[in-house]
């Protein structure tokens, strides 16, 4: 393409390795911090994602023409890595060499994505005008500067809300028929998805024929067929059950739910699936859905409010920009969807967050959206589908609560399998909280403040019930009354000071007291503590009885009025047209879910004084961050969350998978890898036992990972680590992931080490630093095979970088579990079977290692090297990593030499692979 014409303004570049300053037509130059910021403040400069550039120079105010804004108003529902490079790839124009070339890279960019607009084939014009208006009188900086390139449409442009489609009502689908899949169809199936000559696989085959023994028709009611599939990296697990699931769809004609824990999986199942079906079927819709969660997507009422005034300054931009994007995506979701992950965190408040439906005020048919919303066209779509991708919570808060038990999924696959267990524990929990409450509190009575734009409570809501229904009417009037009980703004001071107000503000007073009276933790202030909720004082135990009294004097008119919309549709007035009908049963749907909360929390309240339930673990909790308070709660969670999951998920299914690359236990030669497996899967409280099934990786571990132990780390010297992470980075050449148990030492380590590794030309990310969302810093690293990345649990296993991107995998210690009463309560119910818990903590830390080291080797030519910088690594937790892998034991001179040279599995007698040749030294009795 013809090289853009650069525009006429200064730009901005600051990185860790330095900052770089081009005035307008001038020359770039080096340049202080101090200059920079002093440019940046005389006059708007151009520079790529302000918050990043901010963070850099330590100046929180920094603003200015950002040219990622640009780019999401130009190329809105596009993907970007919000990189030089990652500009420069998406706008196909020429990389800049270095740092200092990026000044001028910016002002090329920016002059590309104004020429754009001036294109007459510019994909995304529509609309473009009336929004470059809009955000004109919201001074956006870009707008002066476009709006000589964008020319007033002929025709008047249909505003957003008009020019979005509306979905059709279809009628219900029917129950799937019983069908039988013959192994050779599944094969047939496979075949055909893999592709004519590709080369058949053993393993995948014989893991596809057994993954279509749940979609067999079952025997008994609430005995589902539930398989355990162990299926190692690389196999080709995706389309070894799309196949028997594609075939089961096409002949029995139902739906099969495939749910995920990472939206990196649900993103590659998409684009997977599309060897099996087609976009879209001959009438139009879609055969393979993603569902996610509703606070997930855009909720047009919300963006209009936001558009029309419930929105000021930079959140105001934001709204437009979303708007821009509404038109043009594909599902409305903005969490991991197309709108670039990146767009929010430029606005720095929780902007995007605002615009989706968070507290459940949707006012379903009453809205005047209804017909276009993103999240009713999602519903409606996945009831039709073949394949719904969704998530693990998703799939059991639907199953516990879900509106239409006729359209319940029958056939439920869990990728991601050993996820399962930890989502169940967060679904079936329950936590009575100031921030819970005060939602609830929103909920029913409405904001305090009058200018909260359109959220409104229940009177508001059902307007038209109160008026229609006196019952109902007083209904909604005493549950307004009641729930005056509840916390209202400015709780948290109030507790601190000591001046509750209500009866639930004293018992999280009286709980916060008690907790803090008994912490003995040691730990630093900012982060949170708790203690078990027994032998707890009179006061709290007297503030919990009148605090449940209040509980429910709001549960009862709650489920009066749930009994007089009831009314309403069983004995419907004329009035009652099918769109105030839907709103209706919305209503019951949303107060229902309600009404169990608050008796949830009356239990939890109820057992305080009493005799501990076995079932449950309950515990009292002050949550806190840098060293602020946030939030006040008592917990409640199963001992062992499979059993409600067996009930809720497994009992009403036909046929359910778990699978995963690290679903079973690598416990060495001695005892079952499957006993923890099918405990976590939950089959253990079904009558019939689980279908168990293995296929191993075909990679060769032996040749193309090793697993390197560094002995002369110390722990607790900090530099030290800090020392051997940069020295690891610079051996490696980048491409290092880095993985740590705690985000202040990954901060300290961060801080020491990315200056000296970005005047090497070596980027170095870490979550909880730079100001950019997880997916985004993957996207980053992904793109850039000199980057690395720092982080913590949520990259352990939730990052799939192939190729030379990844090639080195740095723990700074050993995974142990945090000793938390929860964890505690769950490790002293193992040892009632091994006598200790220790096996109990094993299998966590195995299971982490394991995780962590599926990073590494993601396909074939994959190869590199896991170091962990702690000898305290005890031989028993070896055998997680994959038969064959070297592992050495070295000091970390060694070790650099080893990733420098890309040295892997040499020297067969220094290894002491996995065969207990390292010492045990980690007591037992750690936790
Ligand atoms: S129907 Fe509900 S979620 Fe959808 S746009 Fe309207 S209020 Fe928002």
């Amino acid at each position: 393409m013809t090289s853009p014409v650069p525009l006429p303004l200064p730009a901005l570049h600051a990185s860790h390795g330095g900052n770089w300053l081009r005035p307008a037509n001038g020359v770039t130059e080096a340049v202080s911090k101090g200059d920079a910021i002093m440019a940046a403040a005389d006059t708007p400069v151009l520079l790529l994602n302000a918050p990043l550039v901010a963070n850099r120079l330590g100046y929180p105010d920094l603003s200015g023409l950002d040219v990622l804004e640009l780019f999401a108003f130009v190329h809105p529902a596009r993907f970007c890595v919000p990189t030089p490079r990652g500009l420069a790839q998406a706008l196909g124009l020429e990389e800049p060499e270095s740092d200092q070339h990026v000044p001028g890279f910016l002002l090329q960019a920016a002059g590309a994505l104004v020429a754009a607009c001036e294109d007459p084939e510019w994909f995304e014009r529509a609309g473009a005008w009336s929004s470059l208006h809009s955000l004109e009188r919201l001074r956006w900086p870009w707008a002066q500067v476009l709006k000589p390139h964008i020319k007033r449409p002929e025709k008047a442009e249909k505003w957003l809300f008009a020019a979005l489609p509306e979905w059709e009502e279809t009628g219900e689908r029917a129950p799937p028929r019983q069908v039988e899949l013959p192994d050779a169809d599944v094969l047939g199936e496979l075949d055909a998805l893999t592709g004519e000559g590709s080369e058949k696989r053993e393993g995948q085959r014989q893991y596809s024929t057994e993954v279509s023994r749940i979609f067999a028709p079952r025997d008994r009611r609430e005995l589902p067929h539930v398989a355990l599939a162990q299926a190692g990296t690389g196999i080709g697990k995706t389309l070894g059950y799309l196949a028997p699931s594609s075939l089961w769809a096409k002949q029995s004609g139902g739906t099969v739910w495939v749910s995920t824990f990472t939206k990196n999986l649900q993103r590659q199942l998409r684009s997977e699936s599309r060897r099996a079906w087609p976009l879209k079927r001959p009438d139009g819709t879609p055969p393979v859905v993603v569902r996610k969660g509703r606070e997930n997507y855009l909720c047009l009422l919300n963006l209009e409010d936001a558009l029309q005034g419930g929105f000021a300054g930079r959140p105001a931009i934001l709204a437009q920009l979303v708007a821009r994007w509404a038109s043009f995506t594909r599902d409305g979701d903005m969490i991991g969807g197309d709108l670039p992950g990146w767009l929010g965190t430029l606005f720095r408040k929780r902007g995007i967050a605002a615009l989706t439906d968070q507290r459940g005020e949707c006012v379903y048919a009453g809205c005047p959206h209804y017909r276009k919303c993103f999240i009713e066209r999602a519903g409606r779509d996945s009831a039709q589908a073949d394949l719904v991708i969704a998530n693990h919570a998703l799939v059991m808060v639907n199953a516990a609560r879900g509106r239409d038990h006729a359209q319940r999924p029958t056939r439920i696959i869990f990728d991601e399998g050993h996820h399962v267990f930890e989502a169940a524990d967060s679904t079936f929990a329950a936590t009575l909280s100031g921030q819970e409450a005060i939602e609830l509190r929103r909920w029913i009575i409405g904001p305090e403040r009058k200018n909260r734009g359109r959220r409104r409570g229940l009177s508001a809501r059902l307007a038209d019930v109160a008026s229609y229904d006196d019952e109902g009417g007083e209904a909604i009037e005493a549950a307004c009354e009641a729930a005056q009980a509840f916390p209202g703004e400015g709780w948290l001071q109030r507790l601190i000071e000591n001046e509750p107000s209500g009866p639930i503000e004293t018992l999280l007073g009286a709980v916060r007291t008690a907790t803090y009276a008994r912490d003995e933790s040691g730990q630093e202030a900012g982060y949170g503590i708790e203690t078990e909720a027994s032998g707890l004082p009179g006061e709290v135990i007297e503030a919990a009885s009148a605090a449940g009294e209040a509980l429910a004097a709001i549960r009862t008119p709650l489920i009066r009025l749930g009994g007089r919309l009831e009314a309403i549709l069983a004995d419907p007035p004329d009035w009652l047209d099918g769109a105030g009908r839907a709103r209706i049963e919305g209503a019951r749907f949303s107060l229902q879910w309600r009404v169990d909360l608050l008796a949830a929390w009356e239990s939890l309240l109820d057992r305080l004084g009493g005799p501990a339930d076995p079932e449950f673990v309950d515990w009292l909790a002050v949550d806190r961050s840098d060293a602020r308070e946030f939030d006040v709660a008592i917990h409640r969670r199963w001992l062992d969350p499979m059993k409600p999951f067996a009930r809720v998920v497994l009992e009403p299914s036909h046929g359910v998978m778990l699978t995963s690359a690290t679903l079973t236990d690598r416990i060495g030669t001695e005892g079952d890898p499957w006993e923890s497996a099918i405990r976590r899967s939950g089959a253990n409280h079904i009558e019939s036992a689980p279908m168990l099934s293995a296929a191993d990786s075909p990679f060769d571990y032996a040749s193309r990972a090793e697993v390197l132990i560094v002995t002369d780390v110390r722990k607790g010297d900090l530099p030290g680590l800090a020392g051997a992470y940069a020295r690891l980075i610079e051996a490696s050449d980048g491409g290092v992931l880095g993985l740590f148990t705690a985000i202040r030492r990954m901060r300290a380590v961060h801080g020491r080490i990315a200056d000296r590794l970005a005047r090497e030309g070596l980027p170095l990310y870490a979550q909880h630093v730079d100001p950019i969302d997880t997916g985004t810093l993957v996207d980053i690293f992904r793109d850039d095979p000199r980057a690395s990345l720092l982080g913590t649990d949520a990259l352990r296993d939730g990052v799939d970088v192939p190729g030379r991107s990844l090639r080195c995998v740095v723990m700074e210690a050993v995974p142990w579990p945090r000793p938390d009463i929860l964890h505690k309560a769950r490790r002293a119910a193992a040892a009632q079977d091994d006598g200790t818990g220790s096996q109990y903590d094993d299998r966590i830390i195995r299971a982490r290692l394991a995780q962590a080291f599926g990073r590494l080797i993601r396909n074939k030519d994959d190869a590199g090297h896991f170091v962990v910088l702690s000898s305290a690594f005890p031989s028993r937790l070896l055998s997680a990593f994959p038969e064959g892998t070297a592992v050495r034991r070295v000091t970390l001179d060694e070790a650099l030499v080893r990733v420098r040279d890309g040295q892997i599995g040499e020297d067969p007698s220094e290894v002491a692979q996995n065969t207990g040749a390292l010492d045990d030294n980690i007591p037992d009795s750690f936790a």
